[in-house]
């Protein structure tokens, strides 16, 4: 039986990032990827609608993950000429002035990072994008929502096509002689003794425990070094062996709406925005920490909406490929949005479908070794942003380096990302 050097258990855009990463630090290296669905980004890779942002970050943790990979990918689509879709509209915040306020402290700490944004008054953002900007009627005070006054638009960000970086990531690993198994389903890791002494019951207290392998529906897969990279069932595969990841799961939704009528294509490709005279992925202000989201899309001449709820909303993986809940658009998203863009009333989703974010304590991802087993995971819904950055430092970790080496150059401490010896910068701008 093959013995690999490293054993990855996710297909998704962070475990091919991570084989991709190792096979580029040491070409000799045997690695073998798992994955229980049929092609690679199934996941929530595949649920994502793709948005990106270079530096709309206040922490300078996510400044250095997200600037490195969005400039890793703008490489792989300018200089290797890989049509990655990345469309930089830029994101778009709308929110009233008491909010704005508040924002203040987050936008001094971007100022000093040299984050670079725009400030849009009401009266642009409703001459641009035909939005409502004075919604405070009745219904709407009873709703809680606000009027919007300003608009923060951060240029260094927007959305690609997730999928054609995964696709890269797989060809390249499998031309280094990287091998993926998909439609296998990794049951349980398999933990025993370092050194074995075929006694029964081991391991004894007095004996160092390590991962042997994975127990795979299409049999044992023996490894030196395990990765799991499986981001929403990670606490499935973890807990069952004693390793606490420190994140959870979390249903998030998308609907998918047509932009087949004259208002709904006049809001999506509004002008003053960006030379691709688009509107930006927009973002208005809900309540607590909800944004109601929007993609316009214009490959697809669609919009992609969503939007976080939170306490009342269980951590869980309940299944695999959960729907989208009709009532969560007909009664939450669709009331919200008609108040903004009174273009979407009786328009409603062609399509939809939900995934999972896996939330971290903190809510920056976590990259944790424990004996031979590597974790990757806790991206809360930005992980795309910083899955370069990712591979780079779960490969580093699992090759027991101290210091990942970004794209850019930049030199990360592994253990930076570790539950036991933690030390990132808090994020204060979540959305
Ligand atoms: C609705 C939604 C919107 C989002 N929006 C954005 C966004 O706009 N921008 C952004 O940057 N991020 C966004 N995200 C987050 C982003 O999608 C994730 O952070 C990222 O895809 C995580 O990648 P991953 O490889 O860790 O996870 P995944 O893509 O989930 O990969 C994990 C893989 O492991 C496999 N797997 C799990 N268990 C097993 C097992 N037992 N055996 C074998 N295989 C297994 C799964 O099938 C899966 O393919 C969003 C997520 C969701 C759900």
């Amino acid at each position: 039986m093959v013995k690999y050097d490293v054993l990855i258990i996710g297909a998704g855009i962070v475990g091919l990032s991570t084989a991709y990463h190792l096979k580029m630090l040491d070409p000799k290296l045997n690695v073998i990827v798992v994955e229980k669905k049929s092609s690679p980004g199934q996941g929530e890779t595949g649920k994502a609608p793709g948005g990106f942002r270079l530096d709309v970050w206040t922490s300078k943790t996510n400044l250095s993950l997200g600037r490195s990979s969005i400039m890793f990918y703008r490489h792989i689509q300018e200089d290797l000429k890989i049509d990655l879709g990345m469309k930089w509209v830029g994101y778009l915040f709308m929110m009233d002035n008491g909010l704005y306020e508040t924002a203040k402290p987050a936008l001094n700490k971007m100022d000093s990072m040299g984050v670079k944004y725009r400030i849009y008054s009401k009266e642009d953002l409703a001459r641009n994008l035909n939005v409502n900007v004075n919604v405070l009627d009745e219904e709407a005070k009873s709703m809680n929502l606000r009027n919007i006054d300003v608009g923060l638009m951060f240029p260094n960000a927007g959305y690609w096509r997730q999928e054609n970086m995964v696709k890269f990531y797989e060809m390249e690993f499998i031309r280094m002689n990287g091998k993926i198994l998909y439609n296998t389903f990794t049951s349980r890791i398999i933990t025993g003794p370092r050194i074995e002494f075929n006694i029964p019951n081991e391991p004894h207290i007095w004996q160092e425990v390590i991962a042997k392998g994975a127990l795979t529906d299409k049999g044992f897969i023996e490894a030196n070094e395990i990765v799991v990279a499986a981001s929403a069932w990670a606490p499935q595969i973890l807990d069952s062996i004693g390793i606490d990841c420190h994140f959870k799961p979390k249903k998030r939704q998308v609907f998918i709406v047509k932009a087949n009528t004259e208002p709904l294509k006049q809001v999506m490709f509004a002008k003053g925005f960006n030379k691709l005279n688009a509107a930006p992925f927009l973002f208005i202000y809900v309540r607590g920490e909800s944004w109601l989201w929007m993609k316009p899309d214009i490959g697809e001449l669609a919009y992609w909406i969503g939007c976080s709820d939170h306490l009342g909303r269980a951590y869980g993986v309940v299944e695999d490929d959960p729907p989208a809940e009709e009532n969560f658009y007909k009664y939450g998203i669709y009331q919200v949005l008609v108040k903004y863009f009174p273009q979407f009333i009786n328009v409603y989703p062609s399509n939809s479908h939900a995934g999972y974010y896996d939330i971290s304590i903190d809510g920056l991802p976590i990259v944790h070794k424990e004996s031979n087993i590597t974790v990757v995971g806790g991206t809360s819904g930005n992980g795309l942003s910083k899955a370069d950055a990712l591979g780079r430092i779960t490969a580093a970790t699992c090759l027991n380096r101290e210091y990942a080496e970004l794209y850019g150059g930049e030199k990360f401490k592994v253990s930076d990302l570790s539950i036991v010896n933690r030390n990132i910068d808090k994020e204060i701008f979540i959305i």
